[in-house]
């Protein structure tokens, strides 16, 4: 069995950007910027967004950070969602999802400006991504494709199964692992809450990733010998033994470890490259707009 260490890789990926921004710095150009929207007081949320802006710190970013009450009206948040787009001075932005019930999240996210949208969320570049050409690629699903190529796995003409088909991780990496390329090209399979005898699929395949947020929702049973396993799962559990709780993915690692080449650790595996692949897309749009 064989780690795929997510942590490594985005410390590898924020050296590299870092290195290239203050190479621009040095030649007298501004430094990529990042915002985020913030709306509401959800913990994750909120500790998501602060891992970002320390990302964009790591890196040389400069970033902004615009916080709103819960109650902010959907027209005031397309407001702030307008001013963005306009502003010459900002490269990319990201709004924090979920957003409160009363603001429609598919209305805001496709009043991004597609070329700010770093996140890569709206129809316009969800789109770029299906047809294979150049776009912001979701980070979570870019993450796992860099794992991929890094650790040189080999997936072309490879069963893979992904678990669940959310647009942000589940269908777009599905899109991914089925396009040509050397660390794609795979025969995909996709499955979610109404798929029957799902164990019938996951026996058979080479790859399996899972996205479902279901605590060891994948045991060894359900996986065959030499399988490469990709858990993007992050699920808070309680940890009788320590009286806290801690952070767990989709699949029973400790039992499927022995059976599989590689598998990514949760955490450290996927998480850490979601993080670095918002940066690279930053990158991108300042490379597309500031030069
Ligand atoms: P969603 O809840 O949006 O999607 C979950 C998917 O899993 C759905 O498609 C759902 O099917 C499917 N599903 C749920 N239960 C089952 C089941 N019993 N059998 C088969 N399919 C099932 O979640 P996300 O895609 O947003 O996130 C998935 C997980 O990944 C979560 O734990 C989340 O925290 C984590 N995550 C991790 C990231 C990282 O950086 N590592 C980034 C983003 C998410 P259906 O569509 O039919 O309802």
């Amino acid at each position: 069995m064989k780690l795929l260490d997510g942590i490594k890789l985005a410390k590898k990926t924020k050296k590299n950007i870092r290195q290239k921004v203050a190479n621009y710095v040095t030649e007298g150009k501004r430094a990529p910027h990042l915002a985020a929207v913030l709306v509401g007081e959800d913990p994750a949320s909120n500790a998501y967004v602060k891992m970002k802006i320390k990302d964009c710190e790591e890196v040389g970013f400069k970033s902004t950070l615009i916080k709103k009450d819960a109650d902010i009206s959907e027209k005031e948040l397309l407001e702030i969602v307008h001013e963005l787009n306009e502003n010459k001075e900002l490269d990319g932005y990201i709004v924090q999802l979920p957003l409160p019930k009363h603001i429609n999240e598919d209305k805001i996210l496709q009043a991004i400006d597609p070329q700010k949208d770093v996140d890569g969320f709206h129809p316009t570049n969800v789109g770029k991504m299906a047809l294979g050409l150049e776009t912001f690629l979701p980070a979570t699903p870019f993450g796992v494709m860099r794992l991929l190529e890094d650790y040189d796995i080999a997936t072309s003409g490879k069963k893979c199964v992904v678990l669940g088909r959310s647009n942000i991780v589940g269908r777009p990496m599905s899109i991914l692992m089925s396009q040509p390329g050397k660390h794609a090209n795979s025969t995909v399979t996709i499955c979610h809450s109404g798929t029957k005898n799902l164990e019938e699929f996951t026996q058979e395949a080479d790859i399996i990733i899972s996205a479902i947020g279901k605590p060891h929702f994948l045991t060894s049973e359900m996986v065959k010998e030499g399988v490469i396993i990709i858990d993007v799962g992050i699920n808070r559990v309680y940890d009788e033994s320590k009286k806290d709780y801690k952070l767990v993915g989709d699949v029973d690692f400790e039992n499927i470890k022995s059976k599989a080449d590689y598998i990514t650790p949760v955490p450290g595996g996927v998480g850490p490259m979601t993080r670095a692949m918002l940066l690279e897309n930053t990158l991108l749009a300042y490379k597309r707009f500031a030069q």
